[in-house]
């Protein structure tokens, strides 16, 4: 007998008869023998309209009072499959983060786990009963409602897997596993058996949201087993893996990423002297503003052009801080684009290949796509492009690197 942790997506309880479907789906895991520990997101499209709500009241909402209303979007489905899986005769009981007591740190709306109370789930565990536990959620110390940011449901469910030491933690949605890129955006993407953790790391870090990056984190830190699956077809779905030396063949790219949530902002004709970047990324730091690709380019006359990106929310607030900088550094001016997007190619394989970068250039520049920035690591190549040519890339480099599904006959 197993104990298994499964979450299901917003897609897949989206509507009453999503949430039947799920509760036949437990009802046979269970008369399987297994124990069964189910997380919930909130009904496809809640948490967006919640968040709708508050923005109608105002531009900024207080981040304490917006994870009180967005975490009710998970009390609805968790109570919902409680009473379907009742009505099959099946034990169970619904709870939320509060009431297990998913305890977290008190960063509203990006809140992590810090500890999960598992004495009253193991005690309705016993009891042959079905728990039922809202995902995206927790507790502070304070006793305050926290959410764990945009698609923390996963979170909670690998979070949860870990401290019921859990067989396994499966995570069930629209797709049946995690494919070489987004099969929304390429029809050829194929389905992974398995991808390593550090690889579901990258993809995750780099835009694939099939799983969240903390979820990804969490996993391989507790080594968790953890399985991406469609909610309502059969398979075998993903399995996320320590071990890289399992898949004899190993690609040199496991999959593509791609992020249109960035923007670029440029300081041109800055002093070309130490401390520089410091007095350009220090203030943006001190605004609490994340920065992902930086580029300085060779300097000329003893100035320099300064680039990097920002996530798109945060571009206003930063243009606002770069323009007082270059006032400061006497610079010549401030120059951002919002229609950029990053894509990245992701692979273990990369270590023991030479040229992966090349090749991926190359590819762009068969379809005539400019690079404008270029970050490397030791398993990944990011560019930035303009947005406009994201899917032209993400299909051009899925042939390049021979990520093709093979054609099916009569195509
Ligand atoms: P859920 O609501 O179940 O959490 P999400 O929308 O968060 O579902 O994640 C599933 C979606 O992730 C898929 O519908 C797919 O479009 C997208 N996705 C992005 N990249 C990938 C990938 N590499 N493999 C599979 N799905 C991906
Ligand atoms: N409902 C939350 C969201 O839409 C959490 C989740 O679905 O994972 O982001
Ligand atoms: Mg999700």
């Amino acid at each position: 007998m197993a104990l298994i942790v499964q979450k299901f997506g917003g897609t897949s309880v989206g509507t009453v008869e999503r949430i039947e479907q799920v509760a036949d789906k437990v009802k046979k895991f269970r008369e399987a023998g297994d124990d069964l520990v189910v997380v919930l997101s909130a009904m496809s499209g809640e948490t967006n309209r919640l968040i709708d709500l508050a923005k109608q009241i105002s531009d900024q909402p207080v981040p304490r009072e917006l994870d009180v209303i967005v975490s009710t979007g998970e009390q609805v489905t968790i109570a919902l499959l409680a009473m379907a899986l009742m009505k099959r005769g099946v034990p169970a009981v619904s709870y939320t983060g509060n009431q297990v007591r998913i305890l977290t740190d008190s960063a509203h709306n990006k809140a992590r786990i810090l500890q999960i109370d598992d004495q009253k789930i193991r005690g309705d565990l016993k009891a042959g009963k079905v728990v039922v536990v809202a995902g995206f959620q927790g507790v502070d110390e304070q006793g305050n409602i926290t959410t764990l940011g945009r698609g923390g449901s996963d979170t909670t469910g690998v979070a949860l897997a870990a401290a019921l030491k859990a067989d396994e933690c499966q995570i069930y949605t629209d797709v049946d596993g995690v494919y070489t890129t987004d099969p929304r955006v390429v029809s050829q993407a194929q389905r992974l058996d398995k991808i390593t953790f550090e690889e579901m790391l990258e993809m995750a870090s780099l835009g694939s949201k099939v799983l969240q990056i903390r979820a990804v984190e969490f996993a391989g830190k507790y080594s968790v087993p953890l399985r991406v699956l469609h909610s309502f077809q059969e398979g075998p779905g993903t399995l996320i893996t320590i071990d890289e030396e399992e898949s004899m063949e190993q690609p040199i790219i496991s999959g593509i990423a791609f992020n249109r949530d960035e923007a670029k902002l440029t300081i041109r004709g800055v002093p070309d002297t130490p401390g520089v970047a410091f007095k350009i990324l220090g203030p943006i730091s001190a605004a609490n503003i994340e920065v992902d690709m930086i580029v300085q380019n060779v300097s000329h006359d003893n100035t320099t052009d300064f680039t990097f990106t920002v996530h798109r929310n945060d571009y206003d607030k930063a243009h606002k801080v770069l323009a007082t900088t270059a006032q400061e550094l006497n610079a010549r001016e401030v120059v951002g684009d919002t229609n950029i997007a990053k894509v990245s190619i992701v692979g273990v394989g990369m270590r023991s290949h030479a040229g992966v970068a090349s090749r991926m250039f190359e590819a762009l520049a068969k379809e005539s796509i400019n690079i404008q920035m270029i970050s490397t690591s030791e398993i990944k190549v990011s560019v930035v492009i303009e947005e406009k040519y994201l899917e032209l890339a993400v299909r051009a480099l899925h042939t390049a690197f021979e990520l093709d599904a093979p054609a099916r006959q009569g195509e």
